[in-house]
């Protein structure tokens, strides 16, 4: 089966499991596992931010981020598509108690212009703006990257307005990848940036929120508690993320070349539309145009084929390249994809 529903579909390689068989453990509620936090120290090094907290998952992180930078009532700025509104069950309302503010991006991506538009007006009856939420790579968007001067721009507007910025980024290192900008120079313009080692990079579970600011990595642990997140004997997964950062990191551009190898497959199918050129990096979308083939009919004969998408909508499709994915896995896909449309 080729599965490209998502990049968290890949499982620990037997040299990843070994490393985890081998992980040194402790009580991480003691800060006593040694892999945990050697994990939490090269994380943080990676994004040139002093330390990181290990955390069960990527929505965590996030949500961990947001209960920490905006008091209840407050409001937080996002993109309408971003995770934290479509994927996080309302956790930010829920849980964090803060308002969010929509943005519409293109593609996921907003600008400095909107983000000053966006930021309540500092009166005694407006509701007051305490943090921004980017996603790079924006999911939803298509796999989308920050150009590093948006993100300045936005900074500028933020900073002058004494608003916080958190980065979701989920897939940073593929916007690092594909960017040619470092984590460090995307992560220094943020108070808090997350990243999933479970995505792309291939470990089981897991996400890093990195942060310069240590009295806030305090609070971050302590709402990491309140929340049920903190673990035991963590290190066997973290073990995992080790290995992940080590060896996962630079092989991202694989997946990003076999996304637009895809992109270029179905890109011949009369029944399928697609813009190749705008395959950032491991996400595509793409829609059918069939008159006989629902879209969950589509799905269902592709699964019969031995290939695995998302229908995302009416007629639209996502596709995710990860390291499970190999070049000749990618060119039967897009044979199962035309054939399928074919038939
Ligand atoms: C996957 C993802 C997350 C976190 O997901 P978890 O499944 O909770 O680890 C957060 N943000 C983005 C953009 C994601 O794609």
């Amino acid at each position: 089966m080729i599965d490209l529903r998502s990049d968290t579909v890949t499982k620990p390689s037997p040299a990843m499991r070994e490393a985890m068989a081998r992980a040194e453990v402790g009580d991480d509620v003691y800060g006593e596992d040694p892999t945990v936090n050697r994990l939490q120290e090269r994380g943080a090094a990676l994004v040139g931010k002093k330390a990181a907290l290990f955390v069960p998952s990527g929505t965590l992180g996030n949500q961990l981020c947001l209960r920490a930078l905006a008091e209840p009532g407050r409001e937080v700025i996002v993109e309408r598509h971003s995770h934290i509104v479509r994927y996080e069950q309302g956790a930010a309302g829920a849980l964090a108690g803060v308002q969010l503010h929509w943005v519409n991006g293109t593609q996921g991506l907003i600008t400095a212009e909107q983000v000053e538009a966006a930021i309540r007006p500092k009166d005694a009856y407006s509701i007051q703006s305490a943090l921004l939420c980017i996603e790079n790579t924006h999911n939803a968007g298509g796999g989308t990257v920050y150009p590093l001067s948006t993100i300045q721009a936005i900074r500028t507007v933020a900073s002058a307005h004494g608003v916080l910025m958190h980065m979701d980024g989920a897939r940073l290192f593929n916007a690092v990848v594909s960017s040619g900008v470092s984590a460090t120079d995307y992560a220094r313009h943020f108070e808090t940036v997350t990243f999933c080692l479970s995505k792309g990079l291939g470990a089981p579970a897991g996400s890093l929120i990195a942060t310069d600011d240590l009295g806030l990595l305090e609070r971050l642990r302590r709402f990491r508690r309140m929340y049920g997140g903190a673990m035991r004997q963590a290190g066997i997964l973290a073990a995992a993320g080790l290995y992940a950062l080590e060896h996962n990191i630079q092989r991202l551009a694989e997946d990003h070349a076999n996304a637009r190898r895809l992109a270029t497959l179905l890109q011949q199918i009369p029944a399928v539309s697609i813009n190749p050129g705008a395959v950032a990096t491991n996400i595509l979308f793409f829609d059918v145009h069939s008159s006989r083939l629902s879209m969950p009919d589509f799905v269902a004969a592709l699964k019969q084929e031995g290939l695995l998408l998302s229908a995302v909508g009416g007629k639209t499709c996502r596709a995710v390249t990860h390291l499970d994915v190999s070049a000749d896995a990618i060119q039967r896909a897009g044979d199962i994809v035309a054939r399928v449309l074919r038939r």
